[in-house]
């Protein structure tokens, strides 16, 4: 069940509200939202608990949740959750466009595709250091190297970096460099991980498992918010079916289901979803089309070098008219990108 707190609900109604909660038995989450607070309550429920909580000063009303996530249901909180990554929003209305390698290679090659990336107008920086590889042959990440790597990109270019975790051992080293943690399609349900990663107070990125479906995501999101963090982005990445004309099927349709059910933004990654760079930008554009909160899109300038996903990385250029078209059907449909890093950067560094 979820106590609605009334609008008008004290400090110290809601810290009450929270005690009684505990003193029952369960276990009470405060949510804060814009206009009141909600407290969603786990555990086990006696029969007559909605009762007494509905009687105490400062309850609007006390309503069983039957969805099997709470937090990450707009039931508890109806409002659209808006994750900051530094001056980046997702969630806000624009579209965030994240650019980058799928791996950190080498110093050289990130410190110049990051350039490209952040030039062309991205607002975010992506890249693996850790990279989950099918095949134990691949080339598996630089480690702590591309961390350093990535914290250096960021800054020489001011772009937030989201980079991927892949051990719970290795998280909070992960988390010391990047902005945005990320889980990737294969880790979507290591709930050990899940934990771990929620443990680091930054905003996590999670990609849906590749044969999840919306509640399995949602249940996923759901450890992320019970155990602790708030600023949770989905990521639509393309899922198994019985297709082999591209890498992935990009399930656009999972966008708005999660937007009736669900406040967390998600974003679409049309790299992953098409695995070929001649269909990234019909994926890309379907998926804002489809009212999707940003994109995180593979670009490698020299894609037959790459060591990881060389054949859906797009070519600088390429990603320029992405953002370009992409940014024509947001404006289509009364959002827009959101701002360019370097730009802003550049007008506050001339104004100061
Ligand atoms: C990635 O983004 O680098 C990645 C490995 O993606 P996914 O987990 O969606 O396969
Ligand atoms: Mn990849």
């Amino acid at each position: 069940m979820f106590v609605i707190m009334q609008n008008s609900a004290t400090r110290d109604q809601i810290e009450s509200v929270t005690r009684k909660i505990q003193k029952l038995g369960h276990i009470a989450h405060q949510v804060h939202g814009d206009s009141r607070t909600c407290i969603a309550v786990t555990g086990e429920r006696g029969s007559d608990d909605i009762a007494r909580i509905e009687l105490l000063p400062g309850v609007a009303r006390v309503v069983p949740v039957t969805l099997p996530y709470k937090l990450a249901s707009r039931e508890v909180k109806p409002e659209n959750t808006v994750v900051r990554v530094g001056s980046v929003s997702f969630g806000d209305g624009n579209v965030v466009i994240i650019g980058g390698p799928c791996a950190v290679e080498s110093e050289e090659s990130t410190l110049r595709i990051a350039t490209q990336v952040a030039d062309c107008g991205a607002q975010m920086l992506r890249g693996g250091a850790y990279k989950p590889r099918t095949s134990p042959y691949s080339f598996q990440g630089l480690g702590e190297r591309g961390l350093e790597i990535l914290g250096k990109a960021r800054d020489l270019t001011g772009l937030p970096v989201v980079t991927e975790v892949v051990t719970t051992e290795t998280a909070s080293l992960v988390a010391q460099y990047a902005d945005m943690l990320q889980v990737g399609t294969r880790n979507m349900q290591n709930f050990m991980l899940l934990k771990a990663v929620a443990n680091q107070g930054k905003p996590v990125l999670l990609k849906r498992g590749m044969g999840a479906t919306l509640d399995e995501t949602l249940m996923s999101a759901e450890y992320l918010l019970l155990n602790g963090c708030q600023d949770v982005v989905l990521c639509e990445r393309g899922i198994r079916t019985f297709n082999s004309h591209a890498r992935n099927t990009l399930d656009v349709s999972i966008i708005p289901a999660i937007k009736q059910v669900s406040h967390l933004p998600i974003i679409v990654d049309p790299s992953h979803s098409s695995g070929n760079r001649t269909m990234v930008l019909p994926h890309a554009l379907a998926g804002v089309g489809a009212g999707c909160d940003g994109l995180i899109v593979d670009v490698h300038d020299r894609p037959d070098e790459a060591l990881c996903d060389g054949p859906q990385a797009l070519l600088p250029d390429e990603f320029r008219t992405l953002l370009k078209l992409c940014g024509g059907v947001a404006s289509a449909l009364g959002r827009e990108l959101g701002q360019p890093i370097h730009e802003a950067r550049r007008l506050s560094i001339a104004s100061g």
